[in-house]
């Protein structure tokens, strides 16, 4: 740990869980064997004839299906926890098939203390050792994110359908932007917070089972720790820890509609597989190009692998023989990963501290509360002048003594008040004012009383202010002197000192194994030829079993490769079938004009890892805005210099740019005309008028009386209405009675 800057190896455990009750039932046999001692794995074929032997790989730890939550904890956690709280980036990864116990050994049953997982336990250990520091300062907050393909959720913010991106800094490095984070006071308050992102988690999905194994669920906590250097300044160290639950590793099953098959081959497990290129290509030393931006995973864990932090990476298993060939791959996976090499170095005064930002800001506050308050009271004194005032000022002249300051703030309001009170109820007895001055001073008097209950708020708030940034800002050493806490912590030292003697056991028994081969060859003398021969050849059948076991090996990568090659294939299969169909519908459905202008406006965003079409107002290349061109100023459209010229000579409609035709709605003219009754001529008006007048109204001229005329006359005068009979004799005469046939009526 003292040794900064060194390299250290990425940590890998192996944890088998129990068989469980199904497997049991099943009658399935027991295929893994664990030496916990050695640190090793032993993997029975179970399809192996009985010659074959097992596979064995070897961990920094093993933990079998009897392995307590503790006993990881103490061994393989804690020392890495303990960096985080040094100020080291601190990452644990929990790999393996959906159902081996990766969420258990990451959060476990958090109502069993026994059986509560590595998150719960690094809560209880942070703020256990924060309340034990002295002379320290401490921040803690808290982050839950989930990646379910490819998208990045924060499960702790309030709306829980937005999706977060990814940025890089070059001071920060790779971050999320805009995830909340929540600053914890304690235990309670932190397993609030991932309550919360649990809850988050398991609302939006239908099937939690199938969900969890998809996606990746990150806790990150960061502890930031002020302390006094030895050169008297002020130095903040910031741990960052990484709390992991990834996918399930298994080949995810391929059924399901082609579409959403697609988007399973194309980003379920994209990150999953982009953390396994990760490793390869980090170890295998040839490589000069790490593969982290092809997943946001491996981006957003990049310092985990490689990088500045200390990983330790639990591989889970299942024990039962159906699972055989997802435990040896999750066995050379996590084997793989054993030689990724860290830089871990301690964190000290990052620019973006949040301590650092409490501390100034607290400080700013206190100033101004000080100031209102000295300010106050120093006025006061003045006019008090008395011996009464002097130990105020020393009070308020003394550096650390704000606090007491604060404390005594309430008392001073009384005081002012009460003042206040007393000099208004002096107005009012006073019998030697007039009304109207009266209540002037009383007014008066009101205004001011309301000025300090203002001021006394406004001092108050930010008392409050103050107090609640300082109750987040955690200091130790309050129980130190507690005598079971002692007690305690030395219990966890020992545990410590077990755990760590276990493991140097360990390495040397594993470096002892390698070594014995050797230092025998070394050693052994032959009595006699025959004896020589006899352990040669015990030696050449024990190397040549080795042979086998590597040969064996090497076969069984082969086939997982091939089978791996298939699916791959398969997967590219189907994207080109898919790529094809879009093709033809581009082909014979958009112009290809159209498709050329968004050719040339596309381009690919590395950022967010999708093709983008450029805004169109934009020209390639050239940021400015796309002008009108200048034939067209003043103009709907371009126009040649001649159009011009001849537009402004001659009125040819020809070169008319604008206004050609005037559009406007052309009314269709009539073609009918109105009814009027049927027109009588004047003179049938006139006999009608005469034929209907009454007999008596009759005014007989007998002077020109003629007996001839006169019977006809009378005949006609005396007919009724109609005149139609009134007889052809008169039509005879010339005389037209009769109303003329129009006919058709002109137009
Ligand atoms: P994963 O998260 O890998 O899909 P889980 O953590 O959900 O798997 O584990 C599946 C089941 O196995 C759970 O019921 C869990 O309680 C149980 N289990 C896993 N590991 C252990 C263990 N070491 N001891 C006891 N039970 C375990
Ligand atoms: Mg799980």
């Amino acid at each position: 740990m003292s040794k900064l800057k060194s390299s250290e190896s990425v940590k890998v455990v192996v944890r088998c869980r129990p068989m469980n009750e199904k497997e049991i039932a099943g009658g399935f046999g027991r295929i893994v064997d664990i030496d916990a001692k050695l640190g090793q794995i032993l993997v029975k074929n179970p399809k192996g004839g009985p010659g074959e032997l097992p596979k064995t790989f070897t961990f920094d730890a093993v933990y079998d299906c009897n392995s307590k939550q503790v006993d990881l904890y103490d061994e393989t956690f804690r020392p890495l926890v303990e960096s985080v709280l040094l100020g080291f980036n601190g990452t644990i990864f929990a790999y393996g098939q959906t159902g081996t116990g990766k969420t258990y050994t990451m959060e476990g049953l958090r109502t069993d203390p026994e059986r509560r997982g590595v998150i719960p336990n690094s809560f209880e250990h942070i703020f256990t050792h924060i309340s034990r520091s002295q002379n320290q300062q401490y921040l803690v907050r808290a982050s839950y994110l989930e990646i379910y393909q490819e998208e990045i959720k924060d499960l702790l913010a309030k709306d829980q359908t937005k999706r977060l991106e990814l940025k890089e800094r070059p001071d920060a490095g790779v971050y999320v932007k805009d995830l909340s984070s929540f600053v914890t006071k304690n235990v309670k308050e932190i397993e609030h917070v991932m309550n919360v992102g649990n809850q988050n988690r398991s609302v939006g999905a239908t099937n939690m089972n199938e969900h969890s194994s998809r996606s990746h669920a990150i806790f990150v906590i960061t502890v930031e720790c002020s302390e006094i250097g030895l050169d008297g300044e002020n130095h903040i160290r910031v741990g960052k820890l990484n709390l992991v639950d990834l996918a399930g590793s298994e080949r995810q099953a391929k059924t399901g509609a082609q579409g959403e098959r697609l988007k399973e081959a194309t980003k379920i497990n994209l990150s999953l597989s982009a953390l396994g290129n990760v490793i390869s290509a980090l170890v295998d030393g040839k490589s000069t190009h790490i593969p982290y931006r092809d997943s946001k995973l491996t981006r957003l864990l990049q310092d985990s692998l490689g990088g500045n932090a200390k990983t330790v990476m639990v591989a889970n298993i299942g024990p039962a023989s159906y699972n055989c060939e997802e435990t040896l791959t999750t066995l050379r996976y996590a084997n793989r990963a054993k030689n990724i090499k860290n830089k871990p170095r301690v964190n000290e005064d990052p620019k973006d501290a949040l301590l650092r930002e409490f501390q100034e800001e607290i400080a700013r506050l206190k100033a101004q509360l000080a100031k209102r308050g000295v300010g106050k009271r120093k006025k006061k004194n003045r006019k008090r002048q008395g011996g009464e005032g002097e130990d105020e000022i020393e009070d308020d002249d003394g550096d650390g003594e704000e606090d007491e300051g604060i404390k005594n703030e309430p008392e001073y309001w009384r005081e002012q008040q009460e003042k206040l009170e007393r000099e208004k109820k002096a107005i009012m007895d006073d019998h030697s004012l007039v009304a109207e001055e009266k209540q002037k001073l009383l007014r008066e008097k009101e205004k001011k009383m309301g000025d300090v209950q203002r001021e006394r708020e406004a001092s108050e708030t930010l008392a409050t202010k103050i107090k609640a940034m300082e109750s987040k800002l955690l200091v130790g050493g309050k129980n130190i002197v507690d005598h079971t806490n002692e007690q305690q912590k030395m219990l966890e030292q020992r545990r410590q000192e077990i755990a760590e003697q276990k493991r140097r056991e360990r390495e040397m028994q594993q470096q002892m194994e390698t070594q014995d081969e050797e230092t025998l060859e070394l050693k052994e003398t032959y009595s006699s030829l025959q004896q020589e021969v006899d352990v040669k050849t015990k030696k050449l059948n024990k190397l040549f079993a080795k042979l086998q076991a590597v040969k064996a090996e090497i076969h069984d990568l082969q086939e997982e490769h091939i089978k791996e090659r298939q699916e791959l294939e398969q997967t590219q299969n189907e994207l080109t079938r898919d790529l094809k169909l879009k093709h033809l519908v581009i082909e014979n459905f958009i112009p290809l004009e159209e498709k050329n202008k968004i050719m040339n406006r596309a381009y690919f965003d590395d950022e967010e890892d999708q093709w983008k079409t450029q805004p169109i107002t934009r020209i390639e290349g050239n940021q400015q805005m796309m002008k009108r061109p200048v034939s067209a100023i003043g103009y709907k459209r371009p126009l040649s210099s001649y159009a011009k010229m001849a537009l402004i000579s001659r009125s040819d409609p020809r070169y008319t740019a604008e206004n050609i035709l005037l559009l406007e709605l052309d009314m269709p003219s009539r073609t009918t005309r109105d009814y009027e009754g049927p027109a009588i001529a004047p003179k049938v008006q006139a006999a009608l008028e005469a034929a209907l007048q009454d007999e008596d109204e009759l005014q007989v001229d007998a002077s020109t009386f003629d007996p001839l005329r006169s019977s006809s006359a009378r005949k006609s005068k005396s007919r009724p209405k109609t005149g139609r009979k009134i007889g052809p004799s008169s039509v005879g005469s010339g005389t037209t009675l009769y109303p003329q046939s129009r006919g058709l009526v002109p137009k």
